[in-house]
């Protein structure tokens, strides 16, 4: 396929891209973005632009990773097919599940900021600098109004001061070193403070304000409408569903899938094919004290220990998106 630049869509940095003709997608390399891919059909599928740049900036799959992982607006059926003829590991993306995720209040946005800068600067003390449009994506700033059904680009200088507002939020607050007023156009430096590392920890141990969900289940194709069903549930209880095979390579218990667990505001684990990584993911949770929702197929006999707890029992896959948001809405505050 060959790769012609173009504008990324989301960040409006210049990335190099590349055409499918027999599926229509257009697939972008963004070093803001990371790797995604739109269909001819994106624009009609009711996407929030602003919140869209947002989600990408803070869970991109770079360029370099190792499992090919890329967001699609491709149909989940669509995904499948990709993945079987070896084409990566394309991840769906659609605007309920970018809803789901965005930051309901300033506080959670810090958050989510500090959380971003600790990923781009994993030595400690290290010095990092962005570009404007990668602070305005991680930042939260809206590039747009949406002005009668149509999104109206903000002026430069609007964006510039925003972006400087929630710098100096950071500052004010100790999370990042002051470094006074510098050059925008070029880059803006920024290191953490042992103020912002101690908030980062804090962050990291009690995640009581992210909207991520861990779900430890079985993966497999045997078992995706049963992925789809809990996924179904976690988002329309507001919440954004995270499967550890799209986000993860292997199947073993890696330090990555630890950091999810402990990242997400609750886990859902479903125990029907008697799987010993759930049963591992579901005991890590409860350590930590964080909520554990379980799901389980009715018939399957469950191991002595976790039978004890109150379990949403399924007949169908059909059953499980309203008892699952019911029980979530129920039980987590
Ligand atoms: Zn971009």
């Amino acid at each position: 396929m060959e790769e012609e630049k173009k504008i990324c869509p989301v960040c409006g940095t210049e990335v190099p891209s590349s055409y499918n003709h027999d599926l229509y997608l257009t697939f972008y390399r963004c070093p803001v973005c990371g790797q995604y891919q739109l269909d001819i059909y994106w624009k009609e599928q009711g996407f929030n632009m602003n919140h869209l740049a947002a989600f990408l900036a803070h869970n991109a799959y770079p360029a370099s990773d190792f499992e090919q992982r890329y967001y699609t607006t491709a149909s989940r059926e669509v995904c499948d097919e990709l993945q079987k003829e070896g084409k990566g590991h394309p991840v769906h993306i659609d605007s309920e599940i970018v809803e789901a995720w965005y930051p309901r209040s300033f506080a959670e946005k810090i958050d989510l900021v500090l959380l971003y800068l600790h990923k781009h600067a994993p030595h400690i003390g290290q010095t990092i600098h962005f570009t404007p449009q990668t602070l305005y994506s991680f930042l939260f700033i809206d590039r747009y109004d949406f002005v009668n059904g149509q999104y109206v680009s903000r002026k430069g200088d609007t964006l510039e001061a925003e972006a400087r507002f929630i710098i100096s939020c950071l500052i004010q607050q100790g999370l990042i070193a002051d470094r006074g007023k510098q050059p925008f156009a070029a880059a803006q430096l920024f290191t953490l403070t042992p103020y912002g590392y101690a908030r980062i920890d804090e962050i990291q141990r009690y995640t009581a304000s992210g909207r991520n969900v861990l779900v430890a289940m079985q993966f497999g194709d045997e078992t995706r409408p049963l992925r789809e069903a809990i996924r179904k549930g976690i988002e329309s209880a507001e919440y954004h569903a995270i499967f550890i095979d799209e986000v993860q390579h292997n199947d073993f218990i890696t330090p990555e899938l630890l950091k999810y667990i402990r990242d997400s505001k609750f886990v859902v684990v479903d125990l029907t094919h008697q799987n010993n990584g759930a049963y591992f993911e579901e005991g890590y949770s409860m350590g930590l004290g964080k909520p554990v929702i379980q799901l389980c197929k009715q018939g399957v006999k469950l191991h002595f220990d976790i039978a004890q707890k109150n379990t949403i029992m399924w007949e169908t896959e059909d059953d499980i998106p309203e008892l699952l948001q019911k029980r979530i809405i129920a039980t987590i505050e």
